[in-house]
């Protein structure tokens, strides 16, 4: 499809793709498998002609509040991990109404409140619940949580308290790999609790890890995987070895991997949210995963925010650019712009309006 092909026959498949064309797993074998440079310049030329499609020159723009780096649980990539011997933080609530209010300057669509599974949160949510009804009182903008896996009973009065959005990443949906990473949870649970979200009024969000124990089968399964729940936003990142972690030694892939899987995430997901975050490589890697084909940027930070990123390849700088105006800037000198806010809540709206379908065997 992409191999010899030449940029006539790619705006063919871009065609075919935005008029539905499923991909088939011999299709995504054959683009996860490029190597050579041109090829996979026009895996990525096809991605962005999809996108541009549906979004034209148009990106959203998500601010990260990591309010609390305390978790109880063990994931084996994670620099947060319980059993990681690191400083830690747990912002309280008036912090972080200041936080907000300082939110509500910057141009960005949406605000991603992130924690570990923090048991002073987890043990008594209505905790948390003030923290969302907090930030919507102050922005006034739509909220994505990524609080873990969290109760339903808890998920509804969230979404009631102003939650938009559910970030919960699968890492993989291979088993087999899901129990090396996320060691001690349940892969049921979270599979249910992003369901459970999607069929109660939130968008959510799916990701998966790359460079960690994925080859090309695996990839697939999780590729498969995130279809079935149909997300509205799909992410993949590139594992970082963090210290103090069992993964710390794990020689770290290049972000090769991961730039062929977000064009290969916009061919199977034409029309919803992929983002290029800000935490793996900063505004330069912000440029290489747009021209991978993703819309969205997330991560972004007040240039004066001391908060911690996920991965944080910044956490040795001492001056961070994944500020909302530096974010722009680049934007505009790769000839595209922040959406409007209107655009990012249609989205939003019509998106949270479709269900997830329940094969009639399964009920
Ligand atoms: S990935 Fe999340 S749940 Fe796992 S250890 Fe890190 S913060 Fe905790």
């Amino acid at each position: 499809m992409i191999k010899n092909a030449d940029y006539q026959a790619l705006d063919t498949v871009a065609e075919k793709i935005i008029n539905g064309l499923e991909l088939t797993d011999d299709n995504l074998r054959e683009f996860l498998s490029l190597n050579e440079e041109e090829d996979i310049q026009k895996l990525h030329y096809v991605a962005r002609k999809v996108r541009d499609h549906f979004f034209g020159n148009r990106v959203f723009l998500y601010s990260f509040v990591y309010f609390s780096t305390y978790c109880k649980n063990n994931c084996a990539f994670c620099y947060y991990n319980r059993c990681n011997k690191i400083q830690r933080y747990r912002l309280d609530l008036d912090e972080i109404r200041r936080l907000a209010q300082a939110i509500k300057k910057e141009s960005i669509h949406m605000v991603d409140l992130t924690m570990g599974e923090d048991p002073y949160f987890h043990n008594y949510p209505e905790r948390f619940i003030d923290v969302v009804k907090t930030v919507k009182e102050e922005t006034g903008l739509p909220i994505m949580i990524s609080p873990g896996v969290m109760d339903d009973n808890t998920l509804n009065r969230l979404h009631e308290s102003g939650a938009n959005f559910l970030a919960l990443y699968q890492e993989t949906h291979d088993k087999e790999l899901y129990r090396k990473l996320r060691v001690g949870q349940s892969f049921e649970e979270r599979k249910h609790a992003r369901e459970f979200a999607r069929n109660n009024g939130y968008c959510v969000e799916d990701g998966i890890l790359t460079g960690v124990g994925n080859d090309i089968d695996s990839t697939i399964i999780s590729l498969r995987g995130m279809q079935k729940g149909n997300p509205d936003m799909v992410r993949v990142m590139t594992f970082v070895p963090q210290e103090g972690t069992p993964l710390e030694l794990v020689s770290q892939e290049s972000s090769l991997s991961e730039l062929k899987i977000i064009s290969v995430l916009r061919l199977m997901f034409p029309d919803k949210l992929i983002p290029a975050s800000l935490d793996l490589e900063g505004i330069d890697g912000m440029v290489h995963r747009l021209n991978a084909g993703a819309n969205v940027v997330t991560s972004i930070i007040s240039s004066d925010s001391s908060l911690e990123g996920v991965v944080n390849y910044d956490r040795e700088l001492e001056e961070r650019d994944r500020d909302s105006r530096s974010v722009i800037k680049r934007l505009r000198s790769m000839g595209m712009e922040p959406a409007s806010q209107d655009d990012f809540n249609r989205i939003i709206e019509k998106q949270q309006v479709t269900p997830i379908l329940v094969p009639v065997a399964a009920l």
